[in-house]
């Protein structure tokens, strides 16, 4: 067991080229990947782990999950970018295919989950002038404080965080900021005519797997009917069975307005997201009033197709509410004195590290990478656990069985 890590000298090349070379925006877990298939991944001197990160639930079906590198494969030798200059045979295909598929009028795609959310903000305050009849630049939309919806000047404006927000203003105005979980402070905030929308994450992932009281989305969902807003859901994380349910807004049957896909949309392959909602709010944007030029490419249309599929044929969403329980219930006895709270849903947990070391969870990830795991701590004291949802029981209990182990690291003084 050890609390730093050991580095071939291959892989300190790695880190030092991505040092020297590329901004440094990011502070990654030092593991340098080469390969992954399902669960699993491989570093450059072939040690295996799994991955307990999936991409931050990107990689729900798994790594290089066979069919939808077929997919990918099959598509990108023929056709995979014609820009919606023009049609191509699958935009449409693939639009019948996710709009059944989730239920919903219509389908705007888009690349990355952020620009999706901008998407839905822009349809949003669109519908708020032309159809709920708010006055011009008037129109407010309620997130919750914790959000996490991306990284763009407007995604960032209404950050509550501030190593996210801290000196990129101005910021872009419009926004209300409301407590999460809170539905009465929902209720004052819409009670103000010129709201148009709540923009709201059913489990706040980043902020280290939140999950809200049941009936608070049940309610914040009624709240906004009867004060005619519109729920926007960003399922970009919670999404594509990741809690247990096809959505994670499924659990309580609600059906946002709008409904923000990413990520898993693709199963890892490629940045494919799409914006979901019904004629009214969707036809109030028309030609040339927003787009992407590789916005529902050919190629992303035929993976997400295969990657939608992939989640129903092997019955995904079951696997990780089954799993999710059990993870929740072997972590829960382990009843280690380091483990404040183990939470989520399906297979989107965290663990709250309790610990006098301000870096307990990190010397913990790197514990458990030693240890043959890859997890990555989020907002210091928290460690989302989040594998592929193809992981079977015995994976999963073998990965309890790393974290139990690696625990061991802080005892250390
Ligand atoms: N919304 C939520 C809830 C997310 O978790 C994320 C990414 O973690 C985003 C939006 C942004 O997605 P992307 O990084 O693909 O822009």
């Amino acid at each position: 067991m050890q609390a730093t890590t050991t580095l071939s000298a291959r892989s300190l090349h790695y880190l030092e080229l991505e040092e020297k070379y590329g901004a440094h925006n990011y502070h990654p877990i030092p593991v340098v990947l080469d390969r992954g298939a399902g669960v699993h991944v491989w570093d450059i001197d072939g040690r295996r782990y799994y991955d307990c990160l999936s991409g931050y639930s990107a990689v729900n079906q798994g790594h290089c999950h066979p069919r939808i590198v077929a997919a990918l494969q099959e598509q990108a030798a023929r056709l995979t970018l014609t820009s919606r200059a023009f049609h191509s045979d699958l935009l449409g295909e693939y639009a019948r295919y996710i709009t059944e598929y989730f239920g919903y009028d219509k389908v705007l795609p888009m690349n990355t989950g952020v620009e999706a959310v901008e998407t839905a903000l822009k349809l949003c305050r669109r519908w708020a002038y032309q159809v709920k009849g708010v006055s011009a630049d008037k129109a407010l939309i309620v997130v919750c404080s914790g959000n996490f919806h991306g990284r763009t000047t407007t995604a960032i404006s209404f950050s509550t965080d501030p190593d996210s927000n801290r000196d990129f203003g101005p910021y872009t105005p419009g926004f209300l900021v409301i407590p999460y979980n809170d539905s009465a402070a929902l209720a004052r905030a819409l009670a103000d005519p010129n709201v148009a929308g709540f923009l709201v994450e059913p489990i706040q992932g980043e902020a280290g797997v939140i999950v809200p009281d049941e009936g608070y989305l049940h309610i914040a969902k009624r709240l906004c009917e009867a004060a005619n807003v519109l729920f926007i859901g960003d399922e970009i994380q919670t999404g594509l069975g990741r809690t247990g349910r096809l959505l994670a807004c499924d659990h309580e049957s609600v059906r946002p307005d709008i409904l923000i896909l990413g990520k898993a949309l693709s199963g890892g392959m490629l940045p494919v997201s799409a914006v979901l909602a019904d004629d009214p709010i969707m036809l109030t944007i028309r030609p040339g009033e927003h787009g992407s030029t590789y916005g529902g490419n050919p190629l992303a249309c035929k993976v997400a197709m295969a990657a939608l599929d992939v989640l129903k044929q092997e019955r995904l969403a079951e696997n990780a509410a089954v799993l999710g329980e059990l993870f929740r219930k072997e972590v829960r006895n382990l009843h280690s004195p380091y483990i404040a709270l183990v939470r989520g849903k399906g297979l989107l947990n965290a663990i709250v590290i309790a610990h006098p070391r301000p870096d307990a969870a990190w010397e913990l990830c790197l514990a458990l990478k030693e240890n043959g795991l890859l997890a990555k701590p989020t907002h210091g004291d928290k460690i989302r656990l989040a594998p592929p949802l193809v992981i079977t029981r015995e994976q999963l209990l073998e990965c309890v069985e790393i974290v139990r182990t690696s625990l061991a690291v802080l005892e250390k003084h």
